[in-house]
Order: structure tokens, then C-alpha cells, then sequence
């Protein structure tokens, strides 16, 4: 005797159930419902048999389909929901973040020791009237050498140890052909400072690179003296290092200067007393200046009857040396964090 409808429904149903219990994801359960209530489905099958039923079969029939029917897609509802539950937190979990974890912390940067005392020195000089002017590293011969009294052949010229880029191009192994650039473009008075980086084909030392930082300044005017010379850069040196530091001018000698002198300020290790660091002298040596030369202003066309004028130039480098006792110039260019780090904050 063949099993009736309702038995093979049954059978239909608990087969489902053991197949849902051994599902394991959301995809097998969706496979499971497309197999059972899909158009070509097992109950769907069923549920079409019942129009070749006799006419009085056929509500009773329908009855039972339908409550098997529902009884199936809850089961399977229930599963799936189960089962994205699981995948769910799975995925949670695998992809935690601890909240409490410590963050990466971005070093702080600091401004280098040469950018600081080249911003410190260039505020000095602004206060005093000097606007700030600066030129390109590659300069030509004339602005380098020419125009600043030094003609080919004169031993500063060799002196310099240039680096040539060409003939007639070198780069630069001071910022005075800045000066020259300004003096060609402006009518006097002319009140400048200039910083920026110079060469020289030195071997690398203790006190010796072959690029340092300078920065120069010049004044012409009318009746400019020797007197306002000393004057300003004795109010620098007292801006600068303090007002008790004392200073003295020493004669020197420069192609583009006449007269020429050192500027000598007390030795800021032992106050003037007489140290290693200044050779028991008591003084440092900070800068070179001096009365610009006829020769120059003739050379960018200024009247030397008329106008006057007074040049200066410093190593920022020794003045960062000075100022911070660092006891070699490499230091600066080495990029050492443990060495940049002892500037930060200031
Ligand atoms: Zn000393």
C-alpha cells in the first residue's frame, strides 16, 4: 500500500529538520529551502499533485501541504537567523579592534640649530631697519668674482677653493654676489640682509664643510662712516649675546672692502677670561666687514663720490658654535635626532 500524503509530508518535514540541524551556513539553509519550497521543489511538487486529487480530496489535502508548508519555512527562518548570528559574531571577532591599545605616537619635529640661529639673526637685523634679500646658488663669475673686486687671477681667487659649474659659472663661495644683484636693480640707499648657503671645495673636519651658511649685510647712503659701522654691529653683538658683551675691531684685509677689519666679541665659554676654546685669548672671532670699496659701487654703477657704505658678512655656523658650544661643524649635517632633539622648543 503506498504511504498516503501525509505520511510522505511527514517523512518530507523531518527530513528537512535533519538537514537544517547539519547546515552549517546561511548558503546551505538558502540550498535546503530552493530544494524543498522552489519552483521545481519537493513540497511544491506536492502541493501541484493535489489538482489531480478528486474534487472532495482536494481541501483536505490542501490543508495538510499547507501546514506542513509552514511548519518548514519557519524551521528554516529559524535556522538562518541562527546561523547569521554565528557568522556574524565570527566576523566581529575576527576583526576587533582593542580600543584600549596604546596609539602610535608621531615623533615632534624641531627647527635645526642652524635654522633657528639664521632666524634669531635675521630678526636682530630686521629690527634695525634691514630688509632680508636672497640670490641663486649658482652665480656667474662676474657676481661672484668681478664685481666685488676680485678679477681673474687675484689670490683670493684661488684662495676660495670655488667649485666651477662651467667657465663662467660657479657656486657661489659667499652671499656678497647678492649684495652685487640688489646694488644693479636699486638706486641707494640700499639696507640689506642676506642669508644663505655658500661652497667651497673643502675637505670635510672638525671645523671645515664644503657648504656652510652665511649671512651679510650692507648699508650705502650719504655720508656713511666707519663710525656706523662700528656702531651697528656693536648694538648686533649687544642684541645678540647680551648688552655687557664686549667687542673690538681688528684690521684685516678684503678684496671688496677698504678699510677692512675683524670683529672680535669676548669669548662666550669663559667670558674673556682666557680658554681652550679661544686659544687663552679671551676673544672669538665672529665676523668680517668693513667700508665698501669704490671699486665696487663703480661696478654696479653707484657714484662712489656721492655714496658710501659699510659691508659685513658671518658664518652662521660659527655663530651657532659659539652661541651653543658645539664642538664640530659636521654635527650640523649629520641629521642626528639625539643631536636636533637637544634644540626642540626653542
Ligand atoms: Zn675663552
Amino acid at each position: 500500500m503506498p504511504a498516503s500524503l501525509g505520511e510522505r509530508l511527514e517523512e518530507l518535514r523531518r527530513e528537512v529538520e535533519r538537514e537544517l540541524a547539519a547546515a552549517d551556513s546561511p548558503e546551505d539553509v538558502e540550498e535546503i529551502r530552493v530544494r524543498t519550497l522552489g519552483k521545481k521543489g519537493a513540497l511544491t511538487r506536492e502541493a501541484k499533485a493535489i489538482g489531480a486529487l478528486p474534487a472532495e480530496e482536494r481541501p483536505g489535502a490542501g490543508e495538510v501541504v499547507n501546514a506542513v508548508k509552514n511548519a518548514i519555512e519557519a524551521s528554516i527562518e529559524t535556522r538562518r537567523a541562527a546561523l547569521s548570528d554565528v557568522a556574524l559574531r565570527a566576523r566581529l571577532a575576527e576583526e576587533a579592534v582593542d580600543a584600549t591599545l596604546p596609539g602610535r605616537r608621531r615623533g615632534q619635529g624641531a627647527n635645526h640649530p642652524l635654522s633657528i640661529v639664521t632666524s634669531q639673526l635675521l630678526e636682530t637685523f630686521r629690527r634695525m631697519g634691514f630688509s632680508v634679500a636672497t640670490g641663486p646658488e649658482i652665480e656667474s663669475t662676474w657676481h661672484n668674482f668681478e664685481a666685488l673686486n676680485i678679477p681673474a687671477g687675484h689670490p683670493a681667487r684661488e684662495e676660495m677653493d670655488t667649485l666651477y659649474v662651467d667657465a663662467d659659472h660657479v657656486l657661489r663661495t659667499h652671499t656678497s654676489p647678492v649684495q652685487i644683484r640688489v646694488m644693479e636693480s636699486q638706486r641707494p640707499p640700499v639696507s640689506i640682509v642676506c642669508p644663505g648657503r655658500v661652497f667651497r671645495a673643502d675637505d670635510p673636519d672638525a671645523s671645515h664643510s664644503p657648504y656652510f651658511h652665511q649671512i651679510e649685510g650692507l648699508l650705502v647712503d650719504e655720508g656713511i662712516s666707519m663710525a656706523h659701522l662700528k656702531w651697528t654691529l656693536t648694538e648686533f653683538v649687544h642684541q645678540y649675546f647680551g648688552p655687557e658683551v664686549k667687542v673690538r675691531l681688528r684690521p684685516s684685509y678684503f678684496p671688496f672692502t677698504e678699510p677692512s677689519a675683524e670683529l672680535d666679541i669676548a669669548c662666550q665659554v669663559c667670558g674673556g677670561g682666557g680658554c681652550p676654546s679661544c686659544k687663552h685669548s679671551g676673544w672669538m672671532e665672529l665676523l668680517g666687514c668693513g667700508m665698501v670699496h669704490p671699486a665696487v659701487l663703480e661696478a654696479v654703477g653707484y657714484d662712489s663720490e656721492r655714496w658710501t657704505g659699510f659691508a659685513w658678512g658671518m658664518g652662521v655656523e660659527r655663530v651657532a658654535i659659539n652661541k651653543y658650544g658645539i664642538p664640530d661643524i659636521r654635527m650640523f649635517f649629520e641629521n642626528d635626532v639625539r643631536f636636533l632633539h637637544r634644540f626642540r622648543g626653542r
